[in-house]
C-alpha cells in the first residue's frame, strides 16, 4: 500500500492545504522509507545516472541503487501518463519518475522573496506588514517551491525572518530560506566608520541572519559608482568572516575588484567587471552570481508596476535595455575565464516569483552557458557557495532530500525547466502532477 501519509502530501498541490504539509512533515520525520525510481538523473555535480533507485528516509537520501532486472519490474508496474508510481510492496518504487528527468531540488542564491505588488497593483517593495502583505510573501514562497526551487537565499529584509521560520516548521509550503535579514547599504561615508559597520554586521547576526548582504554600488541604473570605500568594505567582509558569516556584495565595476580584495564571499551582478577583475576573482575563490535576463524582462514586463514607485524612474527603464547586452557580456566572460565559479541566482522581484527557472533559458539562450553547467550553478556548486555542499544541490547519500522531476531534458531543451512536475523538499513531496499540467505561475499571477 502507498504510504498515506505520502498521499496526502502529494495531494497538497492540487487542495493548496499547507496543515497537510506540516502534519507530513511531521510523518515524515518519523523516517519512513519511500522509493523513487528514476530513469535519467542529473546528479547536481554534473554527472547522470540511469536506471536508479533514490532511496529516502525521513529527510534524507540514504541510498541511490542501480535498479537490477529483478528489481526492474517497479517501473514496470508504474502508471503511466502521471509521475505518481503504482502502489507496492517489497522494495517497489511509490513514485515512478522514470520518463522524467530528476534532478536535485534547485538554489537560487538571490531573491526577494517578501518583494511584492501591494493592493494597488503597483510595486510595494519587500517591507509590507500588513496581512495582504504576509499572504502573498507566504504565495511567493508558495509559487517558488512549486517551481522547483528548494532553497533560496534572500538578500535581504527583515520580513524575510517569520517567513523563514513558518516554512522551517512547515506551518506553510516554500523553499528553505536563507536570509541576510537588513542589508549594509553603501552611503559613502555616512555608511559609517569601520568600526560602526562591523557593529551593524553584529547586529544582523544577532537577529539571526545567514548570510550579510552589501551594497557597495549604486544601482547600475544610476551608474553603479562606488558607495564604499575599500576600508569600509574590509571593516563589513571581515567582521562576517569573524562571525562564521559569508558575505555577498552588490557590486558592480570598480566595486567587483574592491570587495573581491575584501575577502567577500561571492559578488552579485558584477555588471561591467574587467577580465583582470574576473581573473582575480578565479584566483581568490570568490564566486559570481550573474544575471542574464529574468530580473530585466521582469521589469520591462511589468513597467507600468513599477515606474514611479521610489528608486524607479523612465529613465532608468531607459538604462535597463542597455544594461541587458552588458549582462550577457559578462557572462559570455565569466564562463571563459578559467576557474572561476558562477553560481545561479536570478535576483527575483515582485512579478518574478515563481518564475526563476527564465534565467536558465536566458542562461543557455542570451549567455551560450551549457545547460549542464547552468544546471550545477543552481545545484552542487550554488550549495558549496552557500556551505552547504554537504547537504543539499546533489543526489547522493546523506544528503537533503530535495528532488525535483521535469518533463523534458534540459541537456536537449532548456525550456524544459519551465515543466516541472515534481517536487520534494526535505522528504516532504510538495507536487506530483501529471505531464502537461503545469500551470503558469503555479497557478497564481502576480
Ligand atoms: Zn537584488
Amino acid at each position: 500500500m502507498r504510504n498515506p501519509a505520502i498521499t496526502v502530501a502529494s495531494a497538497i498541490w492540487l487542495l493548496g492545504a499547507g496543515a497537510a504539509a506540516a502534519q507530513t512533515a511531521v510523518a515524515q520525520a518519523g523516517g519512513q522509507r519511500v522509493v523513487i525510481a528514476a530513469g535519467t538523473v542529473l546528479d547536481g555535480k554534473g554527472g547522470k545516472l540511469r536506471d536508479v533507485n533514490i532511496v529516502v528516509e525521513g529527510s534524507k537520501i540514504v541510498a541511490v541503487e542501480r535498479r537490477t532486472a529483478s528489481a526492474s519490474g517497479t517501473s514496470a508496474a508504474a502508471t503511466s501518463g502521471t509521475a505518481r508510481g503504482a502502489a507496492a510492496t517489497g522494495g517497489a518504487a511509490e513514485y515512478d519518475l522514470s520518463g522524467l528527468t530528476v534532478l536535485p531540488g534547485w538554489i537560487d542564491a538571490h531573491a526577494h522573496i517578501t518583494w511584492l505588488f501591494g493592493k494597488d497593483g503597483k510595486n510595494a517593495g519587500m517591507t509590507g506588514t500588513t496581512q495582504e502583505d504576509a499572504y502573498q510573501a507566504a504565495s511567493n514562497a508558495w509559487v517558488t517551491l512549486m517551481a522547483g526551487f528548494t532553497t533560496i537565499q534572500s538578500v535581504g529584509a527583515v520580513n524575510d525572518l517569520p517567513l523563514r521560520e513558518a516554512i522551517a516548521k512547515g506551518k506553510i509550503p516554500g523553499p528553505r530560506i536563507l536570509t541576510a535579514v537588513e542589508p549594509l547599504v553603501g552611503k559613502g561615508e555616512a555608511t559609517g566608520t569601520p568600526e560602526e559597520i562591523r557593529a551593524f554586521v553584529r547586529k544582523q547576526k544577532e537577529a539571526g541572519a545567514d548570510v550579510i548582504k552589501i551594497f557597495a554600488s549604486q544601482s547600475i541604473r544610476q551608474g553603479g559608482g562606488m558607495t564604499l570605500s575599500q576600508e569600509q568594505l574590509n571593516a563589513a567582509c571581515d567582521e562576517a568572516k569573524k562571525l562564521g558569516l559569508r558575505a555577498v556584495v552588490h557590486a558592480y565595476k570598480d566595486a567587483v575588484r574592491a570587495a573581491t580584495l575584501a575577502g567577500c564571499t561571492q559578488i552579485e551582478h558584477g555588471t561591467l567587471a574587467t577580465d583582470d577583475d574576473l581573473k582575480l576573482m578565479a584566483e581568490r575563490g570568490t564566486y559570481l552570481d550573474p544575471q542574464c535576463g529574468l530580473v530585466i524582462e521582469n521589469y520591462l514586463q511589468y513597467k507600468e508596476r513599477y515606474v514611479g514607485t521610489p528608486g524607479y524612474t523612465e529613465e532608468g527603464f531607459a538604462a535597463m535595455e542597455k544594461i541587458l547586452p552588458m549582462n550577457h557580456d559578462l557572462v559570455r566572460r565569466a564562463m571563459k575565464t578559467a576557474g572561476l565559479k558562477v553560481v545561479f541566482g536570478t535576483d527575483a522581484v515582485a512579478g518574478a516569483h515563481g518564475r526563476n527557472a527564465e534565467e536558465f533559458i536566458d542562461r543557455v539562450r542570451d549567455c551560450g552557458v551549457e545547460p549542464m553547467a547552468a544546471m550545477v550553478s543552481a545545484n552542487a556548486l550554488g550549495a558549496e557557495a552557500m556551505g552547504l555542499g554537504k547537504e543539499i544541490g546533489t543526489i547522493a547519500p546523506g544528503m537533503q532530500a530535495d528532488i525535483i522531476a521535469l518533463d523534458g531534458d534540459p541537456l536537449q531543451d532548456i525550456t524544459a525547466v519551465r515543466r516541472v512536475v515534481f517536487v520534494m523538499k526535505g522528504g516532504v513531496v510538495y507536487k506530483n502532477v501529471a505531464r502537461g499540467a503545469v500551470p503558469e505561475y503555479a497557478g497564481v499571477k502576480p
